[in-house]
């Protein structure tokens, strides 16, 4: 007697790992090819039709249905379809704690103070669903569709929210403490004031995202997409973002301290009044940030990253960033660290202007770095020096030790030995002339030091 039984068959395959298919052996209901359960169109009485508390209601339709009277406590859900179903007070009760709504279509359900713990809502879509203050502890939400969800202040402490997509729904004030949050989209979600500590978000897109004073310690940003992501008194310290991408994103009194941005993309990015203290910036792009009252110490890492000393080198910009790193160390009495982004600056100035074919100046650039550091290495003088000296004395006629002496002589006074031969009262003077240059480029360099 097939035709008085459901048939309705689900597949292991279509069902969540650990689960086996089954067929509905439920009667049909009257006028359908199906139990009231699987048939599609409205139906009345669902209470009396549950048969016990665990039932199995796996792609059960109940669309826009109104299930807050329905004892559903512990039923597996799975790929029910629930578009537009009202739930709030059935959860409330703790109905869909453990549920099993994947790849379930709540799209305009109120689950608003709901009670999903640990449910499964893998894939399932929650277009415009109010979750506001709903309890999604432990909750498995990969995959899902949460844009525009109405769910601010939810629990989603522990929740898998892993290749979710949460753009434009409102997560203001959300507890995702240690989240997973891996390759989920977030953009221009407002999850301001949230709680994110912990939360795995590596390679997650929060492109335009409302972050403001979120606290995000320890977070891991890595990868991540924070294009323009407004993180303004955000808590971002010990935070992972290696590699992250935060051009034209608002870091306003956000606090990094400690946290890892090597090789991160800064482009744009506003810090004002940013705590960057023992924060690893090593190889960022930092061009054409805007950078006021930036606090740094001795544990920050400025690094610009290095030409490669291909053609297509972006010279202007390492020059920017050099030029950025150094007032921003000497801003914080960072004197050495200001002092290295000084020379490599100008050593980028040395390959602009070979770039630009001007060689006067390139060749002049290049003696000075050579020789003095662009002002900045006195020992470099002296090496400079001593190397004149030995390199003279092997050209003076006799001895070493006298052709020693002899250049070292020439070399602090400017009065050529008689005893010399014509060749070597030329080479005389003409170290004299050099150890005077010397002696004042060595003069100047200290001076530059001193003042600054
Ligand atoms: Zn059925």
């Amino acid at each position: 007697m097939a035709g008085d039984v459901c048939g309705h068959v689900v597949w292991t395959a279509e069902l969540p790992v650990g689960r086996g298919g089954w067929c509905c052996w439920r009667p049909v209901a009257a006028g359908r090819e199906r139990c009231r359960w699987h048939a599609t169109g409205a139906l009345d009485d669902y209470a009396s039709a549950l048969d016990q508390s665990d039932d199995r209601l796996d792609d059960a339709v109940l669309r826009g249905e109104d299930l807050d009277s329905l004892p559903i406590d512990g039923c597996s859900l799975a790929r029910a379809d629930l578009a537009g179903a009202t739930l709030s007070t059935t959860v409330e009760s703790g109905c869909l704690r453990g549920a099993d709504l994947s790849d379930a279509t709540l799209d305009h359900a109120d689950l608003s103070g709901a009670d999903l713990r640990d449910a499964t809502l893998a894939g399932a879509t929650l277009l415009h669903a109010d979750l506001s203050a709903a309890r999604l502890r432990h909750a498995d939400l990969s995959g899902a569709d949460l844009r525009f969800a109405a769910a601010s202040a939810p629990s989603l402490v522990r929740a898998d929210l892993t290749d979710a997509n949460a753009s434009g729904a409102d997560l203001s004030d959300a507890t995702l403490l240690s989240a997973r949050l891996e390759a989920a989209t977030f953009r221009r979600t407002d999850l301001s004031g949230g709680n994110l500590r912990r939360a795995d978000a590596v390679a997650a897109d929060l492109g335009s995202a409302d972050v403001r004073g979120a606290d995000l310690y320890e977070a891991d940003l890595r990868d991540a997409d924070l294009r323009g992501a407004d993180l303004s008194g955000a808590n971002l310290r010990h935070a992972h973002l290696s590699g992250a991408d935060l051009s034209d994103a608002d870091l306003t009194d956000a606090t990094l301290e400690g946290a890892d941005l090597r090789g991160a993309t800064l482009e744009r990015a506003e810090f004002v009044r940013t705590n960057l203290f023992d924060a690893d910036l090593s190889r960022a792009v930092l061009y054409g940030g805007v950078f006021a009252d930036v606090k740094v110490n001795r544990g920050t890492v400025l690094d610009a990253p290095r030409p490669t000393g291909a053609d297509d080198d972006p010279l202007d910009e390492l020059v920017w960033t050099n030029r950025t790193i150094e007032r921003l160390s000497r801003e914080n009495a960072l004197v050495e660290q200001a002092r290295t982004a000084y020379v490599r600056r100008k050593d980028l100035r040395r390959r602009q202007h070979r770039r630009q074919g001007n060689y006067a100046r390139w060749a002049g650039s290049a003696v000075a770095g050579a020789v003095m550091g662009y002002g900045e290495r006195p020992l470099r003088v002296v090496a400079v020096s001593a190397a004149v000296v030995f390199a003279a004395a092997l050209l003076y006629p006799g001895p070493l030790s006298e052709a020693a002496y002899a250049s070292l002589a020439s070399f602090v006074t400017p009065l050529p030995d008689p005893s010399l031969g014509t060749t070597g009262r030329w080479l005389s003077a003409m170290e004299a002339l050099t150890g005077a240059l010397l002696t004042a480029v060595l003069v100047f360099v200290f001076g530059r030091r001193s003042t600054g």
